[in-house]
């Protein structure tokens, strides 16, 4: 019998392809590629955690069939918990902080997740999304993705993303630049690239109002003062997916600088983004103009603009916050 030729949602995860950014590139003399998990069947880069947690979670026999996934969320991992969980037969109920975009709220409610929006507040409190998720977990019998403390989230990055990088760029890639949400993406992909080159430069883009610039700077997890738009990074402690993770540079990305980008990509390159991806292609242009001419610098484009247009796509509501999206390139290259 010849082997079966087409599978389920769950088996079209990851396989992304890698983008030429094709005016920072010209700009800088370097390759600046990124790799398009908003072409995720989710949506975004975090289908790939939701699938190794789910596959994880089966083999350790803690997901039953028919079984109930509860998480907290930014909103991209419950999306990818929940379409990845019907394709496989489970059912999810999503905790998410209210400040998080309507169209992420209205997605999770249109593909079948239950929703419970929760105020936003610090890791610190006991009100804090993550801990309800666990607490409704522990009361109800479900099982909790856990997605911050879960190395099954970086496990599939060291599995997936840091070999398709690595066979996408032939083995040229000399710099990988990654935001931290969970840090799934950024731990697990360092550790392979490291491993088949320890020279690779891996480099963390943080938003205002997050710790892992000045953790990785300072080795304190004290918090930059500002904030951010970018939802889904802007990580305040060490979770145990950055445990033993080292970075070769870091920055600190202005909400501005990453718009600038977004807007250009669009207009001139067709790539819609959310703003973490701005973040990220923002930091690539760093080490591009600190390192210099000549290099292959991978990032990632993590999620579409589409669940954004309320905000970074909606002229009143950059005006009021006193976003720009006419600021030309050029004025970033000037940074370092
Ligand atoms: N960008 C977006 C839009 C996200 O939702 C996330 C995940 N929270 C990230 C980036 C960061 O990915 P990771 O959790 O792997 O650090």
């Amino acid at each position: 019998m010849n082997a079966p030729r087409h599978f389920g949602l769950d088996r079209h995860v990851g396989k992304t392809p890698l983008i030429r950014l094709r005016r920072l590139s010209e700009l800088t003399g370097c390759e600046i590629l990124g790799k398009a998990e908003f072409m995720n069947p989710g949506g975004s880069v975090k289908d790939r955690a939701a699938l190794g947690i789910i596959e994880d979670a089966e083999a350790r026999g803690v997901l039953q069939p028919g079984g109930t996934i509860v998480e907290g969320t930014a909103g991209n991992t419950g999306i990818g918990l929940t379409v990845i969980g019907h394709a496989k037969g489970y059912q999810s109920v999503i905790v998410i902080p209210e400040t998080q975009s309507p169209e992420k709220i209205h997605l999770l409610r249109a593909l079948g997740a239950e929703v419970l929006p929760v105020p936003e507040k610090p890791y610190s409190n006991p009100g804090n999304y993550n801990h309800v998720a666990r607490r409704m977990a522990e009361e109800k019998g479900w099982f909790w993705a856990n997605q911050f403390d879960n190395t099954a989230n970086r496990l599939i990055h060291y599995r997936t993303t840091g070999p398709e990088i690595w066979e996408q760029t032939d083995g040229k890639v000399s710099a990988f630049v990654s935001a931290v949400g969970t840090g799934g993406t950024l731990g697990g992909t360092t550790l392979y690239l490291k491993e088949r080159n320890p020279k690779v430069f891996v480099g963390c883009a943080d938003p205002y109002g997050a710790a892992m610039w000045s953790w990785f700077t300072n080795g304190n997890t004290e918090t930059n003062d500002g904030d951010s738009f970018a939802e889904g990074i802007g990580q305040g402690r060490v979770t145990k997916n950055l445990e033993g993770i080292a970075v070769d540079g870091a920055w600190r990305i202005p909400d501005q600088d990453a718009l600038t980008i977004l807007y250009q990509l669009l207009r001139e390159e067709g790539l819609f983004l959310g703003l973490s991806s701005g973040i990220n292609v923002a930091g690539a242009l760093r080490l591009a103009l600190e390192r210099g001419p000549g290099q292959t610098i991978v990032t990632i484009l993590c999620d579409s603009g589409a669940k954004y247009q309320s905000r970074i796509f909606n002229p009143e509501w950059l005006t009021a916050n006193g976003l720009k999206t006419d600021m030309p390139l050029e004025t970033l290259l000037s940074k370092p």
